[in-house]
């Protein structure tokens, strides 16, 4: 029999990926759990996407009462070791620490298990691990997983004033938060290429906002799946158990607002402070697609 393969939704912070796993979890064969595994002290705050405080939804209280859950949100929170396994351009010694760590072993042995944990709730053959940090991404390529990554990404311009609304960020830099969508975007794409066996498809998060039904086919098709009409319509056909933004992700009883159009126009930003950010994200952006703007300059 061949190796299950790990399916990871990588994006940064803030750049649609609420969106994308509502979405996806619509589909009848893929489980998305979004940003799926919660810090601790978030348990009494969140909702799930069935309408139901997460502490009172029963498809998570059967995934808090499996013994990877508490090890996936606790164990690997600090340390040197997860830097280093956010540095995709050392993989040979990321593939050593991996073979020589007992603790990172188990730690992926639970990573790897977290999708059999949702088919068996779900009934869905394709389920994402959604938490989008590089080092699970990397520790189960390291361990020689073969991986399909999925890969959002938003207008780096479009990205900062989503960061800069979030009040922790308020201090940084517009180059700054610049250079961190650069890095991480960066690293997921260099993830990718380390093994043969990792597939990888790049979505724009504003593809998926005008487009979503393109959009959707060719993640669908790259999945091995067909489309489902389904899949526009989050939560009407069949609760899912998404865990992501309150704005997508509401209180009890609130209904998923629709999939709005990107606003491509930027104007929050002076054209100075514009061209600060695309200053340091220019190369790559344009690598994914992303103009400058959309109004003529
Ligand atoms: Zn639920």
């Amino acid at each position: 029999m061949s190796q299950p393969v790990y399916h990871a939704s990588m994006a940064v912070s803030a750049s649609g990926h609420s969106l994308l796993a509502l979405l996806l979890d619509a589909h009848p064969q893929i489980s998305h759990t979004g940003d799926t595994i919660l810090r601790a002290h978030l348990n009494e705050r969140a909702h799930c996407a069935c309408g139901q405080p997460f502490m009172q939804c029963e498809f998570w209280g059967a995934l808090r009462g499996w013994p990877g859950y508490a090890a996936l949100r606790d164990e690997f929170q600090s340390g040197p070791l997860k830097t280093v396994f956010s540095l995709p351009g050392l993989f040979a010694l990321q593939k050593l620490l991996y073979a020589t760590s007992a603790a990172l072993q188990r730690y992926t042995a639970h990573l790897l298990d977290y999708p059999a944990q949702v088919q068996a709730l779900s009934g869905a053959p394709v389920a994402f691990f959604g938490r989008k940090r590089l080092a699970d991404l990397l520790l189960p390529l390291a361990a020689g997983t073969p991986a399909r990554v999925l890969h959002l990404t938003k207008h780096p311009l479009a990205q900062v004033i989503s960061f800069r609304k979030r009040t922790a960020r308020a201090h940084q830099s517009l180059a700054d938060l610049g250079r961190e969508w650069r890095f991480y975007n960066q690293r997921v794409m260099q993830a990718a290429r380390l093994r043969p066996d990792t597939a990888y498809l790049h979505i724009r998060y504003e593809d998926l906002c005008t487009a979503p039904q393109v959009t959707l086919t060719r993640i669908c098709e790259f999945l091995g799946l067909d489309f489902q009409p389904d899949m526009l319509r989050p939560g009407e056909v069949r609760p899912g158990h998404v865990l992501g933004a309150r704005s997508l992700v509401g209180a009890a009883g609130e209904k998923f607002p629709g999939i709005r159009p990107p606003d491509l126009t930027f104007d929050v930003l002076s054209a100075a402070e514009q061209a600060a950010v695309w200053r340091v994200t220019a190369p790559l952006a344009q690598r994914l697609g992303y103009l400058q703007g959309y109004t003529n300059d």
